[in-house]
């Protein structure tokens, strides 16, 4: 287990291309340590079929339709001495993970889930009018396989892309080799993400008509957008295989959850006079539970309740009190431990009762990996080590252009300032 008490800060500029290999580079040992351990036989789906799926649809894909994000796995590959193959994978892993029993281009309602289906998440966004200071907030209790946290091996990444490129500047959490998990940009635009399954999701084939991409790419496609509206967009058109939760807001003063199947966006909003949300693991629009086409594959455990703790932790203070420290310690909250809102390691045999059960979906041991809170108006993140309860927090801050298009419409050199400071 690694004693570093907070995760390496990778700073990477430039063209995609080489802030790829600054970032490959500079996490080497992490991002080799990554590929080493989603190679090995079982911890995704099926290798024969991993590889297919790479070669076959991902990268042809990518290249396609996200050719900056081709060139900076590229980068990364060379940066840290793996195939750019293996950097796909990485970036695919969370949709890889759940393919074990689907059939190709079946949808199907029974799967047996592999080792790496296990994460969970908590996500919420705090507008001004909820928070001390006027501040929006966006925040997430990332919880995954507890060796992320053990073996060191998520980075907090930094790009600056080039001038060139119009784009903003970004700071995202990541596990080292992919392009980001949750993050926001220097627009004051943040997503977060919850793990969602849909009988919808399924296997592509190579003679499929529809392309399809690793949905965790459509995080930071949305991050490299130039507002709200364009994310929007990205997040309808982006083609994908498995389901997702998307929780958005921006500095400007709004946010909503979206729940994604690969053909549909629902789209959840917080009650008029409820400046704030909170999402986890399973769906909630009424729209898709009424539904009698399509299910949801949530195997049971703490999203039924994470999201009531979360709220009623937090809840006092939500008439213009919350602050970063209060939001921890709601998101400290230890019922049902360890498989609680701050999820911990369990000391225990897992699963000994439920794992004879039928469909019984094998739980990897999870921990809260980072607890993150990105202060969308200020443009800082107070991000976490591991279980926010007894992690240390660190306080980052994002520079960079805080407006990319002029109200003529006319484009903006990164770097300059046309709108005053959000307070
Ligand atoms: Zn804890």
């Amino acid at each position: 287990m690694s004693t570093s008490p907070t995760y390496q800060h990778v700073v990477a500029c430039g063209l995609p291309y080489d802030r790829g290999y600054a970032h490959g580079s500079q996490a080497a040992a992490k991002v080799q340590r990554n590929v080493e351990y989603y190679r090995q036989a079982g911890r995704l789906a099926e290798s024969g079929m991993v590889q297919k799926l790479i070669r076959e649809i991902y990268i042809p894909n990518i290249t396609a339709h996200y050719p900056s994000g081709w060139e900076e796995m590229k980068g990364i590959a060379d940066g840290a001495s793996v195939s750019v193959e293996d950097v796909v994978l990485l970036n695919a892993r969370y949709d890889l993970s759940r393919l074990n029993g689907l059939s190709v281009s079946e949808p199907q309602s029974q799967a047996q889930e592999s080792d790496e289906d296990a994460h969970e998440c908590t996500t919420a966004f705090f507008l001004a009018p909820t928070t001390d200071g006027g501040d929006v907030l966006n925040a997430v209790n990332w919880d995954m396989n507890a060796r992320l946290w053990h073996d060191d091996v998520v980075i907090y990444l930094e790009i600056h892309p080039h001038s060139s490129e119009s784009k903003p500047s970004l700071f995202l959490a990541a596990e080292a080799g992919q392009l980001g998990r949750s993050g926001m940009n220097s627009l004051g635009i943040g997503v977060t993400s919850n793990s969602l399954m849909s009988t919808e999701d399924y296997i592509p084939d190579a003679d499929a008509t529809r392309p399809v991409m690793p949905i965790s790419l459509l995080r930071r496609m949305i991050l490299e957008c130039s507002h709200l509206s364009e994310a929007m967009t990205a997040t309808q058109q982006f083609p994908r295989h498995v389901s997702n939760g998307l929780t958005l807001a921006t500095a400007e003063g709004f946010g909503l959850c979206l729940e994604l199947t690969p053909s549909r966006v629902y789209k959840v909003y917080s009650p008029v006079d409820d400046a704030y949300l909170v999402h986890t693991n399973h769906f909630t629009d009424p729209s898709f539970l009424a539904g009698e086409a399509v299910y949801d594959r949530y195997p049971g455990g703490s999203s039924w309740f994470r999201r009531q703790r979360l709220e009623q932790g937090i809840r006092p203070y939500v008439r213009g009190r919350v602050t970063a420290p209060q939001l921890v310690q709601a998101f400290s909250d230890h019922l049902s431990f360890p498989e609680s809102l701050c999820c911990h390691p369990d000391q225990h045999p897992p699963d000994s009762v439920i794992r004879t059960l039928p469909g019984y979906p094998y739980r990897s041991n999870a921990a809260t990996v980072a607890c993150l809170i990105y202060n969308l108006s200020q443009r800082t993140i107070w991000a976490c080590k591991g279980p926010p309860c007894h992690g240390t927090f660190e306080t980052f801050t994002l520079k960079g252009p805080r407006s990319l298009t002029r109200p003529t419409g006319d484009a903006v050199e990164p770097g300059e300032e046309l709108r005053p400071e959000i307070p």
